[in-house]
């Protein structure tokens, strides 16, 4: 054998090896993601690798091998030795009407505690926390470095757009997983989180898993696996995590959609916004500052976050915040639809059920979201869900807005919102919007 043939035999043993069910060598590991990472690995095989995966799952062992190789595949930055402070950021795996980090950032730092995020954009219902920000008027999510450090260091808060150079690799294979068939698979979850999340430098994370019909966990116990593998990095990783898994079968809030969803995430900083979204965001908010360099336990946490809300310093954060990165803080200069659409209870009962997907769905085919990557988002269109599961509602009653573009667009999604609420006769029992805490 050749030399020249060894580069393309060694992936093949590697995924032959996983296929049939060995544990690779972290070398083995590292060899193949580095190897994609330059180019030197075709697609095709990778995409094999990750199938392979799909069925035989990782190893512990495995797993924090393939963290490691991604977040090797590119630059790191070290937010805390920048700073000298323990910077904090959160993290959710992703749900229908999420715009939790909105708020959490400027009470979290309107408490002292500097709160540094990077984001990415990603396919969804509604648009990501990037597009949810480019709904504020003249709103920068791109910005240098350096630049990002000092906002954090200046104003405390900084949420900007994740560099194409924090872990390239991670970019790569996820575009890849996402037309393999490939994504829903725990372990490759949690390493492309925690990758980003180690590479881009916060000392002290809170994760958000979603669990129900909107989210990527369907299950509690799905939840609980995928929030101990996530641990299990942060901790290798030398960073303080906690996990939240939190109810995503209905929407979060009231609001689905970009502008809209910013102005309920300045109604919760004000402490004006839902209960079930205020609650998420208090549960944050009080998590990250008992991970921070604060050294108070959950009753002064707690206590710190009220006050942060009930005096108005948190608003006067997020106004400097939206400041420094260009935007607005004026909350009429966020886009309005022009076609407002009440969608009415057709008859008598409780709501049973408020489906999170297909209220996300209505979102998305209102322009709220983008169904292919480089699709435009409608920053001003979406639903807002008036009332919500347990709500005993009369014939008539409105239970939820369609804000649109257009009549025929309004139409169409107040049908679907329609469908998404189930009416019965017995109120489901109350429940938390925080279903565990994982630490
Ligand atoms: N979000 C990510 O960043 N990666 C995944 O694999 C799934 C959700």
């Amino acid at each position: 054998m050749t030399d020249v043939s060894a580069p393309a035999i060694r992936p093949a043993e590697l995924i032959q090896r996983k296929r049939d069910g060995a544990e690779l060598a972290p070398e083995e590991i590292a060899e193949l993601i580095l190897g994609y990472g330059r180019g030197d690995i075709p697609d095709y095989q990778l995409a094999a690798f990750c199938m392979a995966v799909y069925f035989r799952g990782l190893t512990p062992r495995e797993t924090h091998a393939l963290t490691d190789a991604l977040v090797r595949s590119g630059e790191t930055i070290d937010l805390s030795g920048a700073l000298g402070r323990r910077v904090v950021d959160k993290h959710s795996t992703g749900g229908v009407g999420d715009k939790t980090s909105l708020a959490v950032g400027p009470i979290v730092a309107a408490c002292g505690v500097p709160f540094g995020k990077m984001s990415g954009r990603g396919l969804g219902h509604t648009g990501g926390t990037l597009d949810k920000l480019e709904s504020v008027p003249g709103f920068r999510v791109e910005l240098p470095l350096a630049r990002f450090v000092e906002q954090v260091r200046t104003v405390g808060v900084a949420i900007i757009g994740q560099t194409a150079e924090l872990v390239p690799a991670d970019k790569a294979l996820y575009a890849l997983r996402d037309v393999t068939a490939t994504v829903d698979q725990i372990s490759l979850i949690a390493a492309s989180i925690m990758s980003k999340k180690i590479a881009a430098g916060a000392q002290a994370i809170v994760l958000d898993v979603k669990v129900g019909d909107g989210a990527f966990m369907k299950t509690l116990d799905d939840a609980r696996r995928l929030a101990d593998a996530m641990l299990a990095l942060g901790r290798q990783a030398g960073r303080r995590v906690v996990c939240l898994l939190t109810d995503m079968d209905q929407p979060l809030g009231h609001a689905v959609g970009n502008a809209l969803e910013v102005r309920e995430a300045l109604a919760t900083v004000r402490g004006e916004g839902p209960p079930d979204f205020r609650e998420l965001v208090e549960t944050a908010c009080a998590r990250l500052l008992m991970l921070s360099d604060l050294g108070v336990d959950e009753t002064e946490a707690r206590r710190r976050v009220a006050a942060a809300v009930a005096d108005g310093t948190a608003e006067s954060v997020w106004r400097r915040w939206l400041e420094a990165q260009g935007g607005s803080p004026d909350e009429d200069a966020l886009e309005r639809a022009p076609v407002v659409r009440v969608v009415e209870a057709a008859t008598s009962g409780a709501i049973t059920r408020l489906g999170a997907t297909a209220i996300g769905n209505a979102a998305l085919h209102l322009g709220a979201g983008r169904r292919a990557k480089g699709d435009a988002i409608d920053h001003a269109v979406g639903v807002v869900c008036v009332r919500k599961r347990g709500d005993e509602v009369e014939r008539g009653t409105v239970l939820a807005e369609v804000h649109a573009r257009d009549e025929a667009s309004a139409d169409a999604a107040a049908r679907e919102v329609l469908a998404a609420y189930e009416l019965g006769g017995d109120a489901p029992p109350p429940r938390s919007i925080l279903l565990e805490v994982v630490d």
